[in-house]
């Protein structure tokens, strides 16, 4: 495996395996890996020749310092589960590299209402940090395909709109939520929970598949209210959100029947961490 610190000496190599024919996946992440950062590097390396995975806490993304301060960060240990998924290149730049002074690096994208539901009114500013360094990274790795969970819906959509926007041949690949076996998606972030807390957090999963079995005989803003009690129930539980949308426009549907693709997607703090979870309702 090899590892890359310099835009420059990235992109030499890349540039190379280009030459000879070789297909590029990319996964960005921002490190504290686990087992869904890894489905990514394994999905990758079965579509792709050489899969690039790059680590890089992006500060433009974080509306809160001190969320951005508590972030794990774990690299030598990352560097460690990459290897032994057999992942080819590891790009772990420094802020310097990806927001070098000279460079203005383009924050130009109008998303509309895609960034202003759900993750976007509860932490403003933070697509337009993601797209930000989604779209530099896709700049310097020029990937043919890029892959990102389902874990975080609105972000990958928000990227979908992107890609299409910057008229970037690289396709989006969306792959499966990782859950621990208890139900609880993975996330960086879990290593922070409340080891009191921790058993109880089951119940975003647990909420979400409640909602959806009952998808048949209630309207979505009933599922959501019975879901917004349920989830403020523990001791602890805050939820910020919980929203049936259309899974492309992101909007909130009124009736099943105003859709083919509806998800449920949620957020809750849990104690002082902030998780997300989501679930495809319906997709015919
Ligand atoms: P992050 O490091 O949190 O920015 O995540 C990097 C990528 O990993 C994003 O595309 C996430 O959607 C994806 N990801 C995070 N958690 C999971 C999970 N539990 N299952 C699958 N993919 C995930």
């Amino acid at each position: 495996m090899l590892l890359f610190k310099k835009v420059a000496d990235l992109q030499k190599h890349l540039h190379k395996l280009r030459k000879d024919g070789k297909t590029i996946g990319f996964a960005p992440t921002m490190g504290a890996l686990h087992r869904g950062h890894i489905s990514l590097i394994e999905r990758s390396k079965k579509e792709t020749d050489y899969t690039v995975c790059s680590i890089f806490v992006n500060p433009t993304q974080f509306n809160d310092t001190a969320d951005l301060d508590k972030y794990p960060r774990t690299t030598a240990q990352d560097i460690q589960l990459l290897a032994k998924a057999d992942n080819d290149i590891i790009f772990l730049p420094d802020v310097k590299e990806i927001y070098p002074p000279d460079l203005a690096v383009a924050n130009k994208y109008d998303f509309g209402s895609l960034a202003t539901v759900m993750e976007g009114e509860f932490r403003p500013g933070h697509f337009d940090g993601m797209a930000q360094v989604v779209k530099r990274l896709l700049d310097i790795v020029e990937p043919h395909k890029l892959f990102m969970g389902q874990k975080d819906f609105q972000q990958i959509t928000i990227v979908r709109n992107m890609l299409k926007q910057a008229e970037l041949p690289t396709e989006l690949v969306m792959c499966d939520i990782i859950r621990e076996e208890d139900g609880l998606a993975m996330s960086s972030r879990n290593v922070r929970l409340d080891p009191d807390l921790r058993p109880t957090a089951t119940l975003l999963h647990k909420t979400l598949l409640a909602t959806k079995d009952k998808v048949n005989s209630n309207t979505p803003s009933q599922l959501i209210e019975a879901a917004m009690s349920d989830l403020g129930k523990p001791k602890g539980f805050r939820p910020e959100y919980f929203s049936i949308v259309d899974g492309i426009t992101l909007q909130h549907i009124s009736d099943f029947k105003d859709t083919d693709f509806a998800v449920a997607c949620t957020a809750v703090w849990v104690g002082d961490v902030r998780l997300i979870d989501n679930m495809v309702l319906k997709n015919n």
